[in-house]
C-alpha cells in the first residue's frame, strides 16, 4: 500500500478539481465561439473587387477602407457597411 501525506492528498484532490473545471470552462467557451460563426451566412457580402486591377479578395473585418493585396491601392466601401 502507498502511504501519502494528508496535505499531498488534499493538494492532489484540489489540483484535479482545478484541471477539471478549467477544462469544462475552456470547452464551454470554445463551443460558444463556434456558435458565433454562422456557416450558412451570406459570404458574398465580404467579397471585394479591386476597381483598378480586378483582384477579388475577402475582407472579413468589413473595414471602411480596404487595401488590395495585389496592387496595394486603397478602395472605399460605398455605404453598404453594416
Ligand atoms: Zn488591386
Amino acid at each position: 500500500m502507498i502511504k501519502i501525506d494528508m496535505f499531498l492528498a488534499v493538494g492532489m484532490y484540489f489540483s484535479f478539481l482545478f484541471v477539471f473545471f478549467w477544462a469544462a470552462l475552456y470547452s464551454r467557451e470554445r463551443a460558444s465561439r463556434a456558435d458565433d460563426f454562422d456557416v450558412n451566412a451570406d459570404l458574398t457580402k465580404y467579397v471585394r473587387q479591386c476597381p483598378y486591377c480586378g483582384h477579388v479578395g475577402i475582407d472579413y473585418n468589413r473595414r471602411q477602407i480596404f487595401r488590395c493585396s495585389v496592387c496595394s491601392s486603397y478602395m472605399e466601401d460605398k455605404g453598404n457597411v453594416e
